[in-house]
């Protein structure tokens, strides 16, 4: 029986889906720039849920959207527009930036095996649905138009505040909401936005020309995709008690029904015991972590090792040890995989239920890991324990179906440009049969720590 903490409960609940498949949303990333790996745990934690759920049997119908219309600088309504920050500063047009951005993203979930949700929607394809929203709102008295825009009206909403279980003036302070003596409550928040002239994102609405807020966004999208009530929905814990409880509002204002069933939160990454921030220069990206020697499995592995509502302290050293453990793993599967041991039915099965206990009691990877460390360790080289474990790794995402060739080195190194450049060089002289040269740019790759490989119509290098 699979049981989940449910933020809104805070209690670990039975999971019961309205029907077979589960209907799911993620909140997705802001487009505006390097997703880093705070933000990537967070969705390293959404595909173990999908995995797990997969694992129990169930299908899914799961959406995350892309923020690619812009999000101002505090989850409140103040700043400035994030897209719009970034647009000037890169000199790129905001649809160029989320373009950059989002492909970046999706190699780098994919380089960490993150299984995306069915529906990826952006924002800027959902304007219309967005627009219906807010007029479905004001139509009902939820909203209100002020100079600026059009308002959620907090007063409206009682149950405003159940989620991060704050009272309003807690939520205030934490929020920072800008004075604007326009609004009814300073809590009040904008559904859309009057856009200026010169702000560069903007569509054409029934209060002008304009643009979304962020909230809108998710409930819009979320509605059209998996209906009124949706059995999950996902998003880092930062999100709860403004983010989330605005959709809360938003949603059960307009639907009068309960819109979401289980809220799952996935706690946050610091680094070095802090707060991961630019102007800090601790907000590392894969690409980072790629460059430093780590193969973004190994980060994917430093997240599993932690389960998902605890804090997560990324340090090297931490790093370092994930490197070890999964190049040790995939050491252990090769060795059941040449195996000729037969294992025992019994031994398999118990196994096989402490790995499943272990997932369903709201995902308690670190647990299921051990599981899998221990059969690995304990039992007799032999394909039956290999086979398992390829069954683990549906849930764990760690490829050791790669185990030959990630047993020393989980990922072939990257080669880099300079390097490339005296290995083409290289052929080009054998190419013309200037031996000497050739033999001369060899010793050179091997100086700086590369071998190439001749073949019949080409070269590769390795790192030595
Ligand atoms: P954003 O692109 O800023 O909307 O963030 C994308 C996701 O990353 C959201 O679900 C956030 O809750 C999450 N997130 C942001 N910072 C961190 C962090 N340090 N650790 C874990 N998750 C984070
Ligand atoms: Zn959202």
């Amino acid at each position: 029986m699979l049981k989940l903490y449910n933020t809104l409960s805070r209690t670990k609940e039975e999971f019961k889906p309205q029907a077979d498949k589960v209907t799911m949303y993620s909140c997705g990333p802001t487009v505006y720039n390097y997703a880093h790996i705070g933000n990537l745990r967070t969705y390293v934690f959404m595909d173990v849920l999908r995995r797990v759920l997969k694992y129990d049997g169930y299908k899914i119908k799961g959406v995350m959207n892309i923020t690619d219309v812009g999000h101002l600088l505090s989850d409140a309504d103040d700043g400035e527009d994030k897209m719009v920050k970034a647009s000037r500063e890169q000199k790129k047009s905001p649809v160029e930036i989320a373009a950059y951005y989002t492909e970046i993203f999706m190699n780098d979930t994919a380089a960490l095996n993150i299984g995306m949700p069915e529906i990826i929607a952006k924002a800027t394809e959902h304007i219309d649905d967005m627009i219906k929203y807010v007029v479905a709102l004001q139509e009902k008295g939820y909203a209100y138009e002020t100079s600026d825009g059009i308002y959620f009206d907090i007063a409206k909403f009682p149950e405003y505040g159940k989620l991060s279980r704050l009272n309003l003036d807690e939520q205030i302070a934490g929020a920072r909401v800008e004075v604007n003596s326009e609004k009814r409550h300073p809590a009040d928040f904008a559904l859309w936005k009057k856009a200026e002239k010169n702000h560069i994102m903007q569509w054409q609405s029934p209060w002008g020309m304009g643009y979304p807020g962020w909230h809108i966004e998710c409930s819009a999208m979320s509605r059209k995709y998996l209906g009124k009530t949706l059995d999950i929905h996902t998003g880092g814990v930062d999100h709860i008690p403004v983010h989330h409880e605005n959709e809360i509002a938003q949603s059960e204002a307009l639907e009068g029904c309960k819109t979401v069933n289980y809220w799952l939160h996935g706690e946050f990454m610091l680094v070095e015991g802090g707060k991961m921030s630019k102007s800090l220069g601790n907000t590392y990206t894969i690409a980072q972590l790629k460059e430093k020697g780590y193969p973004p499995l190994a980060f994917r592995y430093f997240c599993l090792n932690a389960h998902y509502r605890k804090k997560l302290n990324f340090t090297f050293d931490g790093m370092d040890s994930a490197l070890t453990s999964l190049k040790r793993l995939y050491a252990l599967m090769l060795k059941h995989k040449q195996g000729t041991e037969k294992a025992s039915a019994e031994a398999l099965g118990k196994y096989e239920t402490e790995f499943r206990n272990a997932i369903d009691d709201d995902l308690n990877i670190p647990l299921a890991l051990g599981t899998l460390w221990t059969m690995l360790k304990d039992e007799k080289d032999s394909r039956d324990v290999y086979s398992l474990a390829l069954k683990f790794d549906t849930v764990l995402g760690l490829s050791l179906d790669k185990c030959e060739e990630y047993a020393d080195k989980p990922e072939p190194a990257e080669i880099p440009d300079d390097i490339k450049a005296i290995a083409d060089e290289r052929w080009e002289a054998r190419k013309n049969k200037n031996w000497a040269e050739s033999d001369r740019l060899r010793e050179l790759l091997k100086e700086k720590g590369y071998a190439v490989k001749d073949a019949k119509d080409g070269f590769t290098v390795e790192k030595l």
